[in-house]
């Protein structure tokens, strides 16, 4: 018999590498951390979160954060960092197998639920979340309540067309925000760089190593001029992002989230002073906060746990 306030709310985020589990009990403290690796196909990955999910046991709620595309119904339709993944109706698969209510949302749309309910967005009733990694997720807060839209799919900034000339997207699309403002986009604009051998160096790669987005910041943090090259254009095209979303939600805390929070020593004060010069009419309207997000790796998971306890967690008041 469990008491609600005894509640073990169990989450699971989909990673593109990893498969995070936690359990955390009603004050939000983790109980249980469990990792596995992510496979990438639609039966392999529901044997690996049945697997999971039956490990982390003890639980009373499950909730899923899955990079991509999820309906109302906790179907997975499109994801483009998990391989051939795709069409695949994950909550009512895991139902069947676990025997037990499961809840499924998109994983940026988690970490915004966690940070808002324990982390940098707490107590604001308009937040909007970015996580700059590979690609860009996001999630939206509006008057108190999370906005999922019509299908379950509202807070996907990455895909906001902000060139439409620019480089191809996974999405098959040209010009996407996160082709400018990810750490894909670090990578990208490394590779062009003409600068690009000392750039190497001060990475502590050999010449011609094609460079991620964590090497960049590398470069930088040894003040290489041609890294800080890079970060400034990063920076703008992230605070170009970050205005247009300010723009048409006006909120009061934006959080940047993902992989690119772990450089917020080198980004946070170029994205501030480029986001502070080019937000429209900023004499007329209090500066919305630019934060970084404070809960780390397990903040999907732990917004993932958070959504599949539903009430007190998720929704407030
Ligand atoms: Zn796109």
């Amino acid at each position: 018999m469990t008491t609600p306030s005894a509640h073990l709310a169990a989450g699971i985020d989909i990673g593109g590498t990893k498969l995070l589990g936690i359990v955390i009990d009603h004050a939000g403290h983790t109980v249980t951390v469990e990792r596995r690796t992510t496979p990438y196909d639609n039966d392999g990955l529901v044997d690996a979160l049945v697997e999971l999910g039956e490990a982390i046991r003890p639980w009373d709620s499950l909730g899923i954060g899955a990079a991509g595309l999820v309906t109302h119904d906790g179907a997975l339709r499109a994801a483009p960092n998990l391989g051939a993944v795709r069409e695949l109706p994950l909550r009512a698969r895991l139902e069947a197998r676990l025997g037990h209510e499961v809840v499924v949302d998109n994983d940026a749309t988690c970490h915004t639920v966690a940070e808002w309910r324990l982390g940098a967005a707490r107590g604001a009733a308009n937040a909007v979340l970015v996580t700059l990694g590979t690609g860009i997720g996001g999630g939206i807060i509006t008057n108190g309540q999370l906005v999922k839209g019509t299908n379950g799919f509202a807070g996907e900034p990455g895909h906001m067309v902000v060139d439409p000339d620019g480089p191809q997207c996974v999405c098959g699309r040209r010009g996407c925000w996160e082709r400018f403002a990810s750490g894909a986009a670090l990578a990208r604009f490394a590779a062009e760089h003409p600068d690009h051998e000392s750039l190497c160096a001060a990475a502590g790669k050999p010449a011609g190593a094609r460079l991620r987005g964590e090497d960049v910041m590398v470069a930088a943090r040894a003040r290489n001029a041609a890294a800080l090259d890079i970060v400034d254009t990063f920076a703008r095209w992230t605070a170009i992002g970050l205005v247009n979303l300010t723009n048409l939600l006006d909120p009061e805390v934006v959080v940047i989230g993902g992989g690119l929070a772990g450089a917020a020593d080198v980004i946070t004060a170029p994205v501030q002073r480029w986001y502070t010069e080019l937000l429209y009419s900023p004499d007329q309207r209090p500066h919305p906060r630019l934060v970084i997000a404070q809960l780390g790796e397990q903040s999907g998971a732990l917004g993932a746990a958070m959504l599949g306890a539903g009430r007190g967690w998720a929704h407030p008041g």
